[in-house]
């Protein structure tokens, strides 16, 4: 949709800030059915072309990104390395695609992935149209793609992806092909849609790819600054989504996937991040991440809030509002 596309590029104009670090963090993720410790890498790099060219409507990520040169992002890959402490796993994240060679030249690919080659998985990320031929990607390496939604009304006008439904599985398709895992990105409450719209939208794009998917990573919107969805939160015009609503769309979709479920709540509990109305927030966010760790929807059994009837009232309310 042109608007939307325009409406997104002015935001892009913002000046960059020179940020050669990479950015580090340790977590705790499942591997073959036990708890691993994962080192997150964010590579400073020139970031998401389709950042460039328009960008999805909820994706700051852009202001991570700078023009890094080859000798700078091998810096990097070399400073984490040092934080290296024998994870697990291992993610790199670009603020973009991995496998974009422009933000990160073949070379650099490689080095990174020769570098941390002791881990047991190595997780990157990328776009669809950067999934071509991956026979140089070696061991046991898994492709992150954002998916999004699989209604391919809801990638254009409300995320304005840049892809359809179809070519993104396609690639998809190619990632499995040459024996790579696949974990899929799920937004959860993408701008413009009812609460109970994103409930059913984030349920129905799992049920679409639980065939291909061995992980399924759910996104609950959190407002980034400088993008549409900030346009739209401060204006009143949008609300993240109630934390009730993620755990449904996890509930639901433990019933007919049998890979790893994932869901990472940004700005927890706060008004720029998934939230319920702040009293039951900790427990349930508590219970978000007990559930990734242990895929036991029975985890959410039991909680409760007397705002669990508000958000059900909502639910139903907005049915109601144009
Ligand atoms: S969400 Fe991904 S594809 Fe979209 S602009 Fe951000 S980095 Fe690029
Ligand atoms: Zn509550």
């Amino acid at each position: 949709m042109k608007a939307l596309a325009e409406l997104n590029r002015n935001f892009r104009e913002i000046e960059l800030k020179e940020v050669k670090k990479p950015r580090i963090w340790k977590e705790k993720e499942l591997l073959n059915g036990k708890v691993a410790n994962v080192m997150v890498i964010v590579l400073r790099t020139p970031g998401c072309y389709w950042a460039k060219v328009s960008g999805c409507s909820m994706c700051g990520y852009f202001k991570e990104t700078y023009d890094a040169g080859y000798d700078e992002i091998k810096k990097q890959i070399d400073e984490a390395y040092k934080k290296y402490e024998g994870e697990e796993i291992v993610k790199f994240f670009t603020s973009g695609s991995f496998l974009d060679e422009k933000e990160m030249p073949r070379d650099l690919q490689i080095y990174a992935i020769e570098k941390f080659s002791k881990a047991k998985k190595i997780v990157i990320e990328s776009r669809p149209e950067f999934i071509k031929n991956l026979e140089w990607l070696q061991g046991n390496i898994e492709v992150a793609m954002g998916l999004e939604s699989a209604n391919d009304r809801v990638l254009e006008y409300s995320i304005n992806k840049g892809f359809r439904f179809r070519a993104w599985l396609k690639n998809a398709k190619l990632v499995k092909k040459h024996g790579k895992k696949l974990r899929v990105y799920i937004l959860i409450k993408p701008p413009f849609l009812k609460e109970i719209e994103a409930i059913k939208d984030a349920i129905n794009s799992a049920r679409k790819v639980a065939d291909i998917a061995d992980v399924i990573s759910f996104n609950p919107v959190a407002i980034h600054g400088k993008t549409i969805v900030e346009t739209l939160w401060n204006r009143h015009l949008y609300r993240p989504p109630w934390l009730w609503s993620v755990v449904q769309v996890i509930k639901e979709t433990k019933k007919f996937y049998d890979g790893v479920i994932k869901c990472d709540v940004v700005a927890r509990g706060m008004a720029r991040g998934a939230h319920n109305c702040g009293k039951c927030d900790k427990k349930i966010l508590h219970a978000i991440e007990e559930f990734n760790l242990k895929q036991d929807e029975k985890i959410f059994d039991g909680i409760d809030c007397d705002c669990r009837e508000e958000w059900l009232d909502f639910l139903e309310l907005e049915e109601y509002m144009i």
